[in-house]
């Protein structure tokens, strides 16, 4: 989480700065701030508004190098105080920081007891301060050297950026979270990601873990912590499109990335086959294949669980990635670990690969943004193709994983051809179904649902529609939703239904008669039952038409009908569903 963007050329104006920020709010939306040079004095602008609505042409000051910030905060209220960047006393270096100390504790301590003070609340201003202190003590005041030993005695994971006016320098270190250079003839820009400066170019270089990139007006070289030495830049050219994403006529991106998933559903297709194939020939073997991701990344993966095990055959195990600990002593040489994320930067999910990998686990992952860090680490990379996603909620990324899934699956039956015809036809059903005729019966659901809590009930693969279905519900209104087996109902659950409770039960075809069952069941205890499903029932006070899908592809489309409810929920509270509150998109921190 958090967005750092750093900034040295010749002139540019804050206001690009802002832009640049503008690209990387998702990555946080507590807080955002500046730092640039002003008569030899580094000067800040910290804000608490939000980003999109504020105007970067207020900020023309031209400046030759400057720093930028988007935080969620790990450490400290949301204030300005706390907000980066943090400058540093003599008002000559400053620096944004994403990650988390972890030893910032011990360090504040040993630092209080120096009697060096504090201003802020925040783990980073441990480093701000660690570096003024190894500043002082070196007689060169050199950057790099001061730098690589604070951070060497900073436990976690912390990507850095400094500024600093007396030597015109731009440094930045990555670990754990991303870090990326950007260069023109003239201007070196840093980032979290290309994004922020792929208005200005597209010539990268994307660090590695531990290096550290120091940017000068006549040059920029790269230094690898580790090694203790200089080591070449290998800056090469993007060649993916770099979609500048635009609500367009709607409202917001998240309703935006929901009706786009008609079209985004068929572009999964373009998944690598061959690698596919590799895949797959590996899996065959003898071994494990455990299925993880974080959050609504977790729950497409155990949808994908059930489409390998009932479809493929394939015993899979299905693993939180906060949970690994309990998985890995068992992980064995030649297993696959496939890992499910949107921005292939999520902090636990890459833990755990990163120990996974040590214990020679094959890796596969599932990302929607090219040249994420977990594809950097997997034998066997793979792309949704969703295209940029801007609402903090996982949507049409999600679909297309499951596409992936399905594909997958079907290749080990060796019917891909086949499956990949079925997924060209959804886009008709999928647009019929998204249309705005059809979401007028959602927004009448959606007001229909009184009450703090509401539950979802579901069997099968329609058990992880439900799991997701809860969080899209909890993240976009805030309103109390759990998702539970429809099995477990009268092993406790139904004790929670009193007359009016909302209560979701997928019950599609397949499922029919044990879910209208269960449907009932809760009825007859006063409950207000939204049934999901092909077919009516008496048991339904409100019913959503699930479409008829040919073969098991509603295990792609399960989820769409959720994500709607979620969304009008979300602003018939007038909740901005892309922003909500306290969420970021790329959880970066553990
Ligand atoms: N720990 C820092 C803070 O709270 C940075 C947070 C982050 O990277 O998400 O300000």
């Amino acid at each position: 989480m958090c967005g750092v963007f750093g900034y040295l050329g010749q002139n540019s104006s804050l206001g690009e700065v802002v832009e640049g920020l503008k690209k990387m709010e998702y990555r946080g939306y507590d807080s955002w701030g500046m730092a640039f040079p002003l008569e030899d004095k580094i000067e800040t602008f910290k804000s608490l508004d939000s980003l999109q609505s504020t105007n970067s042409e207020q900020f023309d000051l031209s400046v030759e190098f400057a720093l930028g910030h988007t935080r969620w905060a790990t450490h400290g209220a949301v204030n300005l105080t706390n907000c980066h960047p943090h400058s540093s006393l003599c008002g000559r270096f400053a620096l944004v920081h994403n990650g988390v100390v972890e030893n910032f504790q011990q360090l504040k301590s040993e630092l209080i007891e120096q009697g060096i003070g504090f201003s802020s609340d925040t783990d980073s201003e441990v480093i701000l301060r660690l570096l003024e202190k190894q500043l002082t003590q070196q007689a060169s005041r050199s950057y790099r050297k001061a730098l690589s030993s604070v951070f060497k005695q900073l436990k976690g994971h912390n990507t850095l950026v400094v500024i600093a006016v007396d030597k015109q320098l731009l440094l930045g270190i990555r670990n754990g979270s991303p870090l990326v250079a950007g260069r023109t003839g003239k201007d070196v820009f840093l980032a979290s990601d290309c994004n922020a400066f792929a208005s200005q170019t597209r010539d990268c270089l994307l660090l590695e873990e531990k290096q550290m990139i120091i940017c000068e007006a006549q040059q920029v070289c790269l230094y690898d912590l580790e090694l203790d030495s200089y080591v070449d830049c290998n800056w090469q050219v993007l060649d993916n499109e770099i979609e500048m994403p635009d609500k367009q006529d709607f409202p917001h991106f998240m309703l935006k990335e929901i009706s786009e998933q008609w079209r985004t559903v068929t572009q999964a297709t373009q998944v690598d086959t061959e690698l596919m194939e590799e895949l797959v020939a590996s899996i065959r073997k003898p071994n494990h294949v455990y299925i993880t991701g974080a959050g609504a990344a977790y729950f497409i993966g155990e949808q994908i669980g059930w489409m390998l095990r009932n479809l493929a055959k394939v015993k899979v195990t299905c693993v939180p990635a906060y949970e690994s600990q309990d998985y890995l002593p068992h992980m064995q040489q030649g297993d696959v670990l496939l890992a499910i994320s949107q921005s292939g930067e999520t902090a636990d999910t890459l833990r755990f690969i990163q120990s996974a990998k040590q214990q020679g686990i094959l890796i596969a992952s599932v990302v929607n943004m090219q040249g994420a860090m977990m594809s950097r680490l997997s034998d066997f990379a793979f792309y949704s193709y969703a295209g940029p996603e801007i609402c903090v909620l996982s949507t049409k990324s999600g679909t297309s994983q499951l596409v992936f899934g399905y594909l997958l699956a079907a290749q080990f039956e060796n019917r891909l051809t086949q499956a990949k015809a079925e997924i060209e036809r959804l886009p008709s059903i999928l647009s019929r179904y998204l249309d705005q005729d059809s979401q007028q019966d959602f927004i009448e659901i959606a007001d229909s649902i009184k009450g703090e809590h509401l539950y979802l009930l579901g069997r099968g693969e329609y058990l992880a529609a439900a799991k997701i279905g809860a969080l899209n519900i909890k993240e976009a209104s805030y309103v109390h939703a759990e998702a539970f087996s429809a099995g477990e109902l009268k092993h406790g659950v139904i004790a929670l239904i009193e007359k009016g409770t909302p209560v979701i039960c997928f019950a599609d075809d397949k499922n029919q008669d044990y879910m209208t069952a269960i449907a009932s069941e809760v009825k007859a205890r006063g409950a207000y039952v939204i049934g999901i499903g092909e077919s009516n029932n008496v048991a339904f006070d409100k019913w959503i038409n699930l479409p008829s899908l040919e073969s098991n592809l509603s295990i792609v489309s399960n989820i769409i009908p959720c994500q709607l409810l979620a969304y009008f929920l979300a602003v018939s509270k007038e909740i901005d569903p892309d922003r909500p509150r306290n969420l970021a998109k790329s959880v970066t921190v553990i």
